[in-house]
């Protein structure tokens, strides 16, 4: 495969279909060349002239300044760089086009950085697009492959036309209509119409999108719901289900939220259909005791469980915190993860197997493996937004079941807003935790430059002083697994010295399972005052006792990240505090959407407002595509303004899958063909 090919390869650009649903980004009025003497400030204009001076300056900064003479005025071409090849392009006595801004009034005209070329052929008749590009694929390039695919694609409508009346325009566009369109713009439409995506030829588009996304995940829905799971319903011996049993052991009462979630859980899971329920709670909410109650159920029942978490140290916590429940009423709980030693796996393996264990936490060990389960009834993903896509696959293609189908629950704690749920997970059910466990003190966020180091040392050393343990989180600095490791070892080492009373750890990635786990496990039994960590720690450990975490180079992660990483104090009882510290390296000033992310934290600590931030700051296709990490994404659709068109799609979606399935069918791939091609590869 040539280099261009593979770039449209990574592109997703693999079939016709695929280039000619690749739409421009923006255009470029290449049509009209303007006379100087009718141009105004802030024009985007095109011109055409002779090249009368040409001369690079080296006074002050370098610059290449060259004047252009199109008979009416003469304009200023300013260039802070620019190649040999430019300076001979430029030469005097040259015809040239140059395309820009114009600056300045009528005494000095000037356009910084132009586009030009030489003045040679007709003007184009249409408007010239911009695409979407990658690895420096030139738009000529893009351009070609787009008009062939648009030539050899099958553009032929799949919405069945009685459904097309909402398009307004008369007579409606249909899709090959609206595609050539995109693609070759007559020069009269008025270009804000393209930008915003409001003109009818992008409606068709965005509400084609949002179809192909409702109708695949409708399909998903109705294909599960063909399939049988087992039920689980409370039974027991003596009239005392193992899940009352837990109920009746716990150390709290559950929470108002968690018994309504709860029922919900045990709703579904008493229904022969497979569950497949999103439970999404605030950090801290108290999930996995709805974990363990859903486990509880399905084990009285007489079926196996198994609890999946993303990394070793959370499945460790699970571990432990399931057994100390569960162990106690008679449950036998296995362990499974990568660095286990051959011999402990294969104990696990067989009592897995052989049904004994009816318990199985671990990492994702539990699907990589050749783990055989003796009769798993439901698996439990926690922190499921953590899990890849591959990975998730993987798992599901694992609990396909010959017969029956274990239910599926996930649990986030990054929760996704209800609008956005509602359509961007349309095949889930969703339940949601929206109250904390009582008694919890808010906690307290600053932010502070890391100018003021010495003074958060001396907070910290207030915590110590009253018996409180603390976090210290350095970035994962993604380029360089090295640069990340000094960072953390040098706060470290600053903070033991600075702190000489007490015991400072340190956790980060390169270390081995057991040096992990023995550091976690000083820091839980408060041996431990201080912890520095990578981002190790993210996600679900649960240590009640810390009261402050301070977050280094705060400006560098992500709002839902920071919210998680924050979401580790605050557990128990007394007053916690967050300290957001930012650098802004050579920099002035910290970058606007850094300011906003640490506001947005500084204000909130409602997971729930932050994930509204989050989405505010980054908009829904970065938003969903982080967490989403690679599955269908809305290229041209806007979750949060197209809302008529979401409308219009889910309400065609059922009707569309009942009376015309060929053409849903055909929809679906047209739309989503290459992404489902990307995941299976
Ligand atoms: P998350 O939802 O972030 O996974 P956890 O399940 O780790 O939260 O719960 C956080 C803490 O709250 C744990 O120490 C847990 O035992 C405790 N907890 C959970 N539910 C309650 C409750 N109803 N009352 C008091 N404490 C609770
Ligand atoms: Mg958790």
């Amino acid at each position: 495969m040539s280099g261009p090919q593979k770039v449209l390869q990574k592109l997703g650009l693999l079939r016709p279909i695929d280039l000619a649903l690749h739409l421009p980004l923006r255009y470029e009025d290449e049509t009209r060349i303007v006379k100087l003497s009718d141009v105004r400030d802030g024009d985007l204009a095109q011109i055409e002239g002779t090249v009368t001076v040409c001369e690079v300056r080296q006074r002050g900064q370098r610059q290449l300044l060259v004047t252009l003479d199109d008979g009416s005025d003469t304009c200023l071409l300013r260039f802070f760089s620019f190649y040999p090849s430019q300076l001979k392009a430029l030469a005097v006595g040259n015809r040239i086009r140059a395309r820009g801004e114009i600056r300045g009034g009528l005494l000095c005209r000037q356009m910084m950085h132009p586009s030009f070329k030489a003045a040679v052929g007709e003007l184009p008749q249409g408007l010239t697009p911009i695409y979407p590009t990658a690895a420096g694929l030139p738009q000529a390039y893009l351009r070609r492959a787009v008009q062939g695919g648009l030539a050899r694609a099958d553009l032929a409508d799949t919405v069945p036309a009685e459904h097309l009346f909402w398009l307004g325009a008369q007579p409606a566009w249909n899709l090959r209509q609206a595609l050539m369109f995109l693609h070759n713009p007559t020069p009269q439409v008025a270009l804000a119409t393209l930008e915003d995506h409001s003109h009818p030829a992008w409606q068709r588009l965005k509400a084609e999108e949002l179809l192909a996304q409702q109708l695949s995940q409708l399909q998903a829905k109705r294909e599960r719901a063909a399939l049988r799971a087992p039920t689980l319903s409370p039974q027991g011996n003596d009239g005392m289900a193992l899940h009352h049993q837990l109920l009746a052991a716990l150390p709290f009462q559950l929470t108002g939220a968690q018994r309504r979630v709860s029922e919900e859980i045990a709703h579904d899971l008493a229904r022969p259909v497979p569950m497949h329920r999103l439970l999404q709670g605030d950090v801290g909410s108290g999930k996995t005791v709805l974990a363990a109650l859903a486990g509880a159920l399905c084990i009285g029942a007489g079926w196996q469980c198994a609890l999946m978490a993303p990394t070793e140290i959370l499945a460790e916590q699970h571990f432990r915190k399931l057994i100390g429940w569960l162990e106690p009423l008679g449950v036998k709980t296995a362990w499974l993860t990568g660095s286990q030693k051959i011999k402990e796996r294969r104990a696990m393996l067989a009592m897995i197997a052989s049904g004994e264990a009816s318990l199985v936490v671990g990492t994702h060990a539990i699907i990589q493996d050749k783990v055989v389960f003796k009769n798993l009834a439901l698996a439990i993903i926690d922190e499921q937004h953590r899990f890849g896509v591959a990975q998730r696959l993987a798992l599901r293609s694992k609990l396909h079941g010959e017969v029956l189908e274990p239910h599926l629950l996930m649990m986030t704690a990054t929760p996704i807003p209800r609008t956005l749920a509602m359509s961007y997970y349309a095949d889930l059910d969703v339940s949601t935790l929206d109250e904390l466990p009582p008694g919890r003190t808010p906690i307290l966020t600053k932010v502070v430059s890391d100018g003021r180091r010495d003074e958060v040392i001396g907070r910290i050393r207030d915590q110590l002083a009253l018996g409180r343990q603390v976090y210290w989180v350095c970035p994962l600095i993604e380029e360089s697994e090295a640069l990340d490791l000094t960072n953390a070892t040098a706060t470290h080492a600053q903070l033991s010295t600075a702190l000489p009373e007490v015991a400072v750890g340190l956790l980060h990635s390169r270390l081995a399972q057991s040096e992990k786990s023995a550091v976690m496990t000083a820091f839980t039994s408060g041996r431990l005052g201080v912890l520095v960590s990578t981002t190790v720690i993210e996600v679900g450990v649960d240590v009640p006792n810390a009261s402050m975490m301070v977050i280094e180079h705060a400006e560098r992660f992500g709002l839902s990240q920071l919210h998680q990483l924050r979401g580790r104090v605050g557990r128990g009882a007394a007053a916690s505090a967050c300290v957001l510290l930012y650098s802004t390296g050579d920099a002035p000033r910290l970058g606007d959407a850094a300011r906003d992310r640490l506001r947005a934290m500084a204000q909130s600590s409602d997971g729930f407002e932050i994930a509204r931030r989050d989405l505010e700051i980054r908009g829904p296709g970065e938003f969903l595509g982080a967490r989403q990490s690679g599955a269908a994404l809305l290229r041209f659709a806007d979750l949060l303004t197209d809302t008529a068109l979401l409308d219009w799609a889910r309400g065609l979606a059922p009707l569309m899958l009942d009376l015309y399935p060929a053409q849903a069918r055909q929809h679906i791939s047209r739309w989503l063909g290459a992404q489902l091609e990307y995941l299976k590869a």
